[in-house]
């Protein structure tokens, strides 16, 4: 394509390169553009992590849901009916002091949709995933996570099949809050791993 061509289009060279790849798959009858065009809808509007947020907040408040969400993810944010679907197998981990998980995908960039919604740029960058498991402490460093010297780092690796959901620990100063308060609380990162909750002062009533 010339310079000149190219100036004529509103579209990055990616945008194109999905809009031919798009354009040939429907032509032979492989994808329906329609049914796409519903799927990238949902995740950009109506799926997001506020929907991991709102299970995080009930873990905090519900002693019987923590439990059952640690022992199968999967199915017990089935049971809440939050989401039509929860896909692959969904792992909880927590969180506590002396204790940091966090997530990766050093493959490509497996993520917890279904919870999270479409992952950040970040996630998916060769250097993120690299460093992530060869300096883990200084990648939370990079996002502003300081954690005491002698807390252990756990980084977990997801793939296709297994994703990960992070529980981060409650904020202190949030006792009787409601569940919609508290999931106020939890920022995606925090949930991937490389964030923490905000803190209770950061939520007015
Ligand atoms: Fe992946």
């Amino acid at each position: 394509m010339s310079p000149d061509e190219h100036n004529h289009s509103e579209l990055s060279p990616v945008q194109l390169r999905v809009r031919a790849l798009e354009t040939i798959l429907s032509a032979k009858g492989y994808i329906d553009p329609a049914a796409l065009d519903l799927i990238v809808e949902r995740y950009q509007t109506r799926i997001g992590p506020h929907i991991g947020a709102g299970v995080i907040a009930r873990a905090w408040v519900d002693v019987e849901f923590k439990r059952a969400l640690l022992a199968d993810a999967t199915s017990a944010i089935a049971a809440l009916g939050v989401v039509n679907h929860v896909g692959d197998h969904l792992i909880a981990i927590e969180n506590v002091p002396g204790h940091h998980d966090m997530v990766v995908c050093t493959l490509c960039s497996c993520y917890p949709w279904d919870v999270l919604g479409l992952p950040p740029v970040w996630y998916k960058s060769a250097a993120y995933r690299s460093r992530a498991v060869s300096d883990p402490r200084g990648v939370l460093a990079d996002f502003g996570v300081v954690l005491p010297e002698d807390t252990q780092i756990r980084v977990w690796d997801s793939t296709a099949e297994t994703r990960f959901l992070v529980v981060p620990p409650r904020p202190a100063g949030t006792e009787g809050w409601p569940e919609e308060r508290l999931a106020r609380l939890v920022t995606r990162d925090c949930m991937i791993g490389t964030g923490l909750p905000r803190r209770a002062e950061e939520i007015p009533t």
